[in-house]
């Protein structure tokens, strides 16, 4: 494929900038973007940070308002269709509580985002590919919260702790996770349905609850090559990062803290592992968090990893919104 050969002279990182268009109350409040999109053709991206003075940032692709998932979805398409050749491929939503990971990922009934999209691609191409390659895809959605993974499509919460164990070289997994098998688009919708509603289960507040955890999709696909006979297991993780932002020190206690500290682990281990990635490092610190831990065997190597950095584009939020920036800007 084309855009393996393009990869590999680019390296198999990809960031993705996304800001999200201000709400009609925003506007009508008196509120305008401080994000400059005049390059964003070019992937660059102004920040206005006050006065005059602007501050440019460089991405792969960077989305303005305006693009809608279909356009998003255009650029991460031959990326999630390379699991049909058997890469591994990681997809992550990074930025602030509100900036739109959930909405680049789950989206909604009307506006679909990368996950739906990603599993109609992959039931498409298998149907034309059926002459030669037969696929069988099975997904699991999981929650990392507090450094625990929970299922979200056991038919029962169960209290047993779930381990990341290791098979062999290479092969990471969490033994007796459900793995639904799905054989249509229409049977994925319900799965997702499912997981999504789990996350409410034991929690008074769903919003906050998903801003702290990470929310997982794993897409596992076995493909037989029905002219060689060849068979190969890749993964795909969609994953929908906990919410980025610093908490005021004041209102950080008890379970709070111990969230925020689990949340500020987890998402700066994931930086660590795709920046020792990017700069080719001999060691990659996969352990220090469940999440990198869980996604060992699909980050690195010839895997692929895509990164969507979503930002707001209010002055309110202009220190977030920099220390996004500066997240996505090291993992490049
Ligand atoms: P997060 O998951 O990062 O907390 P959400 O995805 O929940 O953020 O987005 C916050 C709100 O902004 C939601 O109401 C969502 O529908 C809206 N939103 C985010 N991005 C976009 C976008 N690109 N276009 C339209 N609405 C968006
Ligand atoms: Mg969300």
């Amino acid at each position: 494929m084309l855009y393996n050969q393009i990869q590999e002279a680019k390296g198999n990182i990809r960031v993705f900038c996304r800001c999200r268009p201000l709400r009609k109350d925003e506007i009508s409040a008196g509120n305008a973007t401080i994000i400059d999109f005049e390059a964003a053709k070019d992937g660059e991206l102004g920040i206005l940070t006050g006065g005059s003075t602007k501050k440019i940032f460089r991405f792969d692709r960077v989305y303005t308002p305006k693009d809608d998932q279909v356009d998003v979805f255009a650029d991460a398409s031959p990326m999630v269709a390379s699991v049909l050749d058997g890469f591994n491929v990681c997809i992550f939503a990074f930025g602030q509580t509100g900036t739109g990971k959930t909405f680049t990922m789950e989206g909604s009934e009307q506006d679909r985002g990368v996950n739906y999209r990603t599993l109609e691609q992959l039931f498409k191409i298998a149907q034309e590919r059926k002459e030669t390659f037969t696929y069988s895809i099975s997904v699991s959605v999981l929650e990392v919260y507090n450094e625990q993974i929970r299922d979200l499509l056991a038919s029962a919460p169960t209290s047993k702790k779930l381990e990341i164990r290791q098979a062999s070289e290479g092969v990471h997994h969490v033994p007796g996770i459900v793995k639904a098998t799905v054989e249509n688009i229409k049977e994925v919708w319900s799965v997702l349905q499912t997981g999504s509603n789990a996350r409410a289960i034991g929690s008074n507040n769903v919003n906050e609850h998903s801003s702290r955890s990470h929310c997982i999709l794993c897409i596992m696909v076995r493909a037989k090559n029905l002219m060689n006979g060849e068979c190969t297991k890749s993964n795909l993780w969609l994953v929908d990062l906990a919410g980025s932002e610093r908490l005021a020190k004041t209102d950080v206690q008890g379970e709070r803290l111990k969230e925020a500290q689990n949340i500020n682990r987890s998402l700066s281990a994931l930086g660590d592992v795709i920046s020792a990635l990017a700069s080719k490092s001999s060691h990659i610190p996969y352990r220090n968090s469940k999440l990198t831990h869980l996604l060992q065997d699909s980050l690195g190597g010839d895997s692929k990893t895509l990164m969507f950095v979503q930002i707001s584009p209010l002055e309110q939020d202009l220190g977030e919104t920099l220390s996004s920036l500066n997240f996505a800007t090291r993992v490049r």
